[in-house]
């Protein structure tokens, strides 16, 4: 691992914290974003930061240094103050890992303005915040490792998630693009694509809904978060130095190879 720091977006449970862990794991220091609104409760803000500062210990105890950032990444302002805090707390960040998402899941003529925004916002236009920020920084290091959490449903769609497969969708584009423009300097850019995996955003699935879904797996199970964290953690090594503008799904072969 070449890399030193990382900075893990919604990284206080769930699929980001099995990532910021891993990463650690691996010897770098970690920035630990959990969402922070001046518009939420602040009950909520801190039961959220509380997380994140769990997160923290358990990366402090893997020898690794921490910072705990809270940010709504769905605000341009607030992404570029999640990133110069990153680097302000670390010195630099080697590794974005834009992994912040939220579903809403509605039927087409169900969907509202404010539900499109929201979803668009927070799964997309956050890509585009933080990575803007972290290339300024990683320009001047000719370094950086960029690999943003799509899902299977932005390549293939999925009925009642038209806003969140476009916002998953779009990150494809982004990322492919990001790949051109810098892979000169230095800089990767590429996509990890996760099936079902267990976490709350999955949580809501009854008993027989998951075993329908297993059923359409290769491998029969839903994974884990995990087995997300592996593949993120190679995209980010000097074993993936020559690997760029990449989809890589990790599905289990869901849907048969
Ligand atoms: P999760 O358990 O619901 O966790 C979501 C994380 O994102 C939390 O840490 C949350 O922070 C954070 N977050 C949400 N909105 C944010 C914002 N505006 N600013 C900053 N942080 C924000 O979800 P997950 O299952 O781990 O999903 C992680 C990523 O994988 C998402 O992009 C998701 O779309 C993608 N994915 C998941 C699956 C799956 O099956 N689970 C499949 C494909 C893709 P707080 O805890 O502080 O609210």
């Amino acid at each position: 691992m070449k890399a030193k720091s990382a900075l893990i977006t919604g990284s206080s449970r769930g699929i980001g914290k099995a990532i910021a862990l891993a990463l650690a794991a691996d010897g770098c220091d970690i920035a630990v974003n959990y969402y922070e609104s001046s518009q939420a409760d602040s009950a909520i803000n801190n039961a959220n930061r509380s997380d994140a500062e769990a997160v923290a210990r358990e990366i402090e105890a893997l020898g690794s240094k921490a910072v705990v950032i809270g940010a709504d990444v769905s605000s341009a302002e607030s992404a570029q103050g999640l990133v110069d805090q990153t680097v302000q707390a670390l010195g630099q960040i080697d590794i974005l890992v834009n992994n912040a998402g939220i579903n809403k899941d509605n039927l087409l003529l169900r969907i509202s303005d404010a539900e499109w925004d929201q979803v668009l916002r927070t799964n997309l236009n956050a890509v585009f915040y933080c990575s803007r920020a972290a290339v300024k920084y990683m320009l001047k290091k000719r370094y950086g490792r960029i690999v943003s959490i799509s899902s299977v449903v932005g390549v293939s769609g999925n009925a009642g998630q038209a806003h969140y497969a476009a916002s998953k969708s779009g990150i494809l584009g982004f990322t492919y693009s990001l790949a051109k423009e810098y892979g000169r300097r230095g800089i990767t850019a590429n996509v990890v694509a996760p099936g079902y995996i267990q976490s709350d955003m999955t949580a809501r699935l009854n008993a027989e809904q998951t075993a329908k879904i297993a059923d359409n797996i290769v491998l029969g199970r839903l994974g884990t978060p995990e087995d997300v964290a592996g593949v993120v953690a190679f995209l980010v090594s000097s074993r993936a130095d020559y690997l760029t503008g990449q989809l890589i799904r990790v599905d289990g072969g869901m849907g048969g190879l």
